[in-house]
């Protein structure tokens, strides 16, 4: 076990962001997994990191917040986030975020006060749009916690949930503990670069997705797409993964391209709750109707943040048959459910998505038919039966899926 925490540490840093020699580096951690940003922090020194700065959550105590703090704190920043974040972000700090969270951390708490809190990121639009643009390089992951082990596996005593929710992290970010992890990354970022290249060399002018859930959905690409997934090169030049695991190709649709009906295949945790069977119906990009059998009030507010809300983001193709997807676990955190099934987002594209898209302005990208929002949520839509047939721009239909994997 604490060989292979020190090679995930390891990989986290060296590959997940690739640290450089005087470079900042900003850890977002849950208090409850301190120990695990201590080894990172000190991989990071091993490489040469200026300083490892620290950015400590817990859910008991943003649960305690949003259910009894004078209602006037959900409409700014708490002082000195701004000059924190953004400020960091100019300096050209890495970003580790250790993504650990009780999936219903919020439940029952106001989604007015959610929306609110979740607005005031306009703040710190700086350090959002560098982290979109990859100017800075950033990596989520995910230690298991507790309360959200106990979610994975309710059947199983504390320990042994924690057990089996590290076995399936590990298994899904390459970790065996034998210190290939970096080789097999290597490996693994080149079939997905592969794939890119097969669908950056057909261009397709849309996709349609169909399957038996109810999802048919036309999705048009922008003009100048390309697709892109494994790793990212930071504005100094320097190769990073974003998210580990990652299993997915993505771009983005045109902003007013989308049309038709889409089901979601797996629940959504977001912001403390859980979104479960759930669909949109979507007219000219823009979602017309959404309904939820659970957390319907999370949902409406969600798309509802700002204007782009209600807009798409993301296109991401993902295998069924994947090492994530095969273990068979629902893990209530997005950064693993989404590396399972081929999912949508609503809210902002990557700039990436567009030719020369990372240095274009917001108008710039706006006009290459990107959407732009604050926010950027992925849902899952990929079944076991899931079809989708791109057309060309000379009107050929090619199947890019046929049952929930990759036909080309
Ligand atoms: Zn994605
Ligand atoms: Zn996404």
């Amino acid at each position: 076990m604490e060989e292979k925490l020190r090679e995930y540490a390891k990989l986290l840093i060296e590959v997940g962001l690739n640290v450089q020699k005087g470079q900042t580096l900003v850890i977002s951690c849950p208090v409850d997994c301190a120990f695990f940003a201590r080894l990172c922090a000190s991989a990071a020194y091993d490489v040469g990191c200026r300083e490892v700065v620290m950015r400590w959550s817990d859910d008991y105590l943003t649960r305690e917040r949003f259910l009894r703090a004078d209602d006037s704190v959900f409409d700014s920043l708490p002082l000195g986030q701004k000059e924190f974040l953004n400020g960091y972000a100019a300096e050209g700090a890495a970003y580790l975020s250790i993504s650990a969270r009780d999936p219903e951390a919020l439940r029952g708490v106001d989604p007015d006060r959610i929306t609110r809190a979740n607005r005031c990121d306009d703040e710190v639009s700086a350090f959002y749009d560098a982290m979109m643009a990859n100017v800075n390089p950033w990596c989520v992951a995910s230690v298991p916690i507790p309360s959200w082990a106990k979610k994975v596996f309710p059947d199983l005593p504390e320990q042994e949930a924690m057990d089996k929710l590290w076995d399936a992290i590990f298994t899904s970010v390459r970790i065996s503990g034998k210190g290939d992890a970096v080789a097999r990354w290597r490996e693994h970022v080149a079939l997905l670069k592969s794939r890119i290249a097969k669908l950056n060399e057909l261009h397709f002018t849309s996709l349609y997705y169909q399957n038996p859930l109810g999802t048919s959905l036309n999705i048009k690409l922008p003009e100048t797409h390309v697709w892109a997934g494994g790793d990212n090169t930071s504005r100094a030049g320097f190769p990073f993964v974003a998210n580990m695991p990652t299993e997915e190709v993505f771009t983005a649709p045109l902003r007013d391209g989308i049309d038709g009906v889409v089901y979601a295949a797996l629940p959504l945790v977001h912001s403390g709750n859980i979104i479960e069977n759930f669909h949109f119906v979507i007219k000219d990009g823009k979602i017309v109707e959404a309904h939820a059998e659970k957390g319907e009030d999370i949902l409406k507010a969600a798309i509802a943040e700002d204007e782009g809300a209600s807009y798409f983001g993301e296109v991401a193709l993902v295998p069924y048959d994947s090492p994530i997807s095969n273990q068979k676990i629902l893990f209530y955190n997005t950064l693993f459910d989404e590396n399972a099934a081929c999912h949508l987002a609503f809210g902002e594209a990557y700039p990436e998505c567009v030719e020369g898209g990372e240095t274009m302005s917001k108008e710039e990208l706006k006009a290459a038919g990107l959407n732009d929002s604050n926010t950027h949520v992925d849902f899952m839509v990929g079944t076991a039966d899931l079809s989708i047939i791109g057309t060309t721009k000379d009107g050929r239909e090619i199947p890019v899926f046929v049952n929930g994997n990759f036909a080309l």
